[in-house]
């Protein structure tokens, strides 16, 4: 019998634990399928796919450089994944028809509620006004987030994101330089720690309990991590949301939800 085909797309995708986890998740939930890593060439996403869908895949995840190029490949998109702009998780249904979801912005929260993260009623700093911020505003503001404000570097970007969801709850945009106040979570999605980098945050950012949480992982804490420990805060990075939201678009797949802390407890272990 055939088994039904997943991948994850990118470039480079040669790092990428999803295969990993993925199978975790087949073998632990007894489900048939195979999961590979697929290298897609920056300029042909939607050959790529096409490919793969011709080999009998069933469905994907899409990470850098390609969630834009997802979104815009998708025949119907789910209402968070058109809030996000953008699509990680893709899945061809019975028809023939591509459907594009988002799982990211899930990914984080549910992360955030097993550290017991403080949201609801909380104040929110968001870094970043990337693809990774945008598709976490609305998962926050449902989740409680009683104020949130997005700094970033580029500062009419965070304006933009700001305006985007205003509608939705209290946000608001601004530089860097222009935060003020003290934050119950204060979550960083630039890619800032990749190089090593801080944003220019001011010294007094924590509320007393307060939480930093890093989107990035790797075996030590990033600089913003270390930063924030220093200032108080108790700290968390980014790899329980990449488990988090691999478990979520394996459910849209094949409706069972796997258990997360065993492979959590692995990869740590690993990285
Ligand atoms: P984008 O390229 O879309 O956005 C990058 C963001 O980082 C922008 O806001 C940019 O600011 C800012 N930035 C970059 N360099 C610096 C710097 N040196 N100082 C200050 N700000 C900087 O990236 P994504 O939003 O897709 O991803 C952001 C991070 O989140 C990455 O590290 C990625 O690995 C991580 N991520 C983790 C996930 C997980 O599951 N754990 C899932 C998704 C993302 P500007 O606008 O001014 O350029």
């Amino acid at each position: 019998i055939a088994v039904d085909r997943y991948a994850v797309f990118g470039h480079p995708i040669g790092h990428s634990k999803s295969p990993r986890i993925h199978a975790a998740f087949a073998e632990q939930t007894g489900q048939a399928m195979y999961y590979e890593a697929i290298e897609a060439p920056v300029d042909d996403f939607a050959g790529a796919w096409r490919a793969f869908v011709e080999r009998g895949g069933r469905g994907a995840n899409v990470t850098v450089p390609f969630k834009q190029a997802a979104f815009a490949l998708a025949d119907t998109l789910s209402a968070r994944a058109r809030l996000a702009g953008a699509v990680n998780t893709l899945q061809v249904g019975a028809d023939g028809r591509v459907h594009g979801d988002t799982t990211d912005g899930i990914g984080l929260v549910r992360d955030l509620v097993a550290h017991a993260a403080p949201l609801e009623g909380a104040r929110v700093l968001l870094l970043g006004a990337g693809g990774a911020s945008r598709g976490v505003v609305e998962p926050l503001l449902e989740a409680g987030v009683a104020a949130l404000t997005i700094a970033n570097r580029t500062v009419t970007k965070a304006e933009q994101l700001a305006e985007l969801f205003a509608d939705k709850g209290a946000v608001d945009g601004c530089g860097f330089e222009a935060v003020t106040g003290e934050f119950d979570l204060v979550i960083n999605a630039t890619s800032a720690s990749l190089a090593g980098d801080l944003p220019p945050l001011p010294e007094r950012l924590f509320r007393e309990g307060g939480m930093a949480y890093d989107m990035m992982y790797a075996a030590q804490p990033t600089v913003f991590l270390r930063w924030s420990a220093e200032r108080g805060a108790r700290t968390v990075d980014g790899l329980g949301m990449l488990i988090e939201q691999a478990a979520e678009s394996f459910w849209l797949w094949r409706g069972v939800r796997p258990e997360t802390a065993t492979i959590r407890e692995s990869l740590r272990s690993e990285l």
